[in-house]
């Protein structure tokens, strides 16, 4: 049974991600300054297992965030889908938590990453079935606060449904820095769509496009509906290329006088 993904250093970087500026910052004081200065924090007793905790919609650049603290860290990421880890029979789900920890500690350093963190921390509530998650939260904590410095494993959660969470994961000392990450804004959107094309450089725009104006057009868009909107776009410029060049045995040349490199988002809507 695969319980969660196989620990790397992952190749995202914060160019990667567009806008969340502020939420960049905070990730690298928090939690980049730590792993990075770990000594430093062990002399000056500062040294903490506590977690962080990203909340917010989704597809809007949580995985991609802590993909990017591991690769600027250069360390391992261990991506455990908190459903994954449940297990109907006494004990099994525990099991599976303390696992991860040790896997974590085997390829350490390493920042394990828990998605649908909800799953495994539900609200203790009288007569619903969360009783039986009292053991995992439980367990989860213990492996935390049995962290030495030594260990070098770091924790991020994330969550759609920080209201649905029991509180004693968020005390201090624990998953006490909460992150929200936001659907983005023009601006951010605007960053979003300049990285998804290398800054403008890629095929798919046509050189009369302007991603501000495109931005203007996509509200509410989460990051991920970006992301799409891109991939739809290279798609059919793609398509256009090919059909193109149908007749001719060698592909046509990628250039942008070519009319096939539209950027072809108002199709979409
Ligand atoms: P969920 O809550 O559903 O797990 P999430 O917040 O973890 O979602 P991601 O998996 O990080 O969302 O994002 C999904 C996809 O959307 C990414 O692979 C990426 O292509 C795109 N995306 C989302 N946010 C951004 C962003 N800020 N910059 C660039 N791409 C983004």
């Amino acid at each position: 049974l695969k319980r969660e993904g196989f620990p790397t250093v992952p190749d995202t970087t914060w160019q990667d991600i567009g806008g969340l500026e502020q939420v960049k910052r905070e990730l690298k004081e928090k939690i980049l300054e730590p792993i990075r200065f770990s000594k430093l924090h062990e002399e000056f007793g500062a040294s903490r297992p506590n977690g962080i905790l990203m909340w917010g919609p989704p597809g809007c650049g949580k995985t991609l965030l802590a993909k990017a603290v591991a690769n600027e860290a250069g360390i391992n990421l261990l991506p455990v889908m908190g459903p994954e880890l449940l297990n109907m029979y006494q004990g099994e789900s525990e099991r599976a938590v303390r696992e991860v920890f040790q896997r974590a500690r085997n390829v350490a350093p390493c920042v394990i990453f828990f998605d649908e963190f909800d799953s495994l921390c539900p609200v203790r509530r009288k007569g619903s079935d969360s009783g039986s998650k009292t053991t995992i939260v439980n367990t989860l904590l213990t492996e935390m606060n049995g962290f030495t410095k030594r260990d070098d494993v770091y924790v991020i959660a994330a969550t759609n449904r920080p209201d649905i969470l029991d509180p004693a994961v968020t005390r201090p000392g624990r998953f006490d820095t909460l992150l929200y990450i936001d659907v983005p804004d023009h601006l951010g959107r605007v960053s979003i769509f300049q990285a998804r094309t290398k800054n403008g450089t890629c095929p798919c725009l046509a050189s009369d496009v302007n991603l501000e104006e495109v931005s203007r057009l996509c509200d509410n868009f989460s990051g991920a509906d970006c992301d799409q909107l891109v991939y739809l776009a290279s798609k059919e410029a793609i398509r256009e290329v090919i059909n193109s060049s149908a007749s001719c045995t060698t592909p046509a040349p990628v250039n942008d006088e070519q009319p096939v490199y539209r950027f072809v988002a108002k199709r979409h809507f």
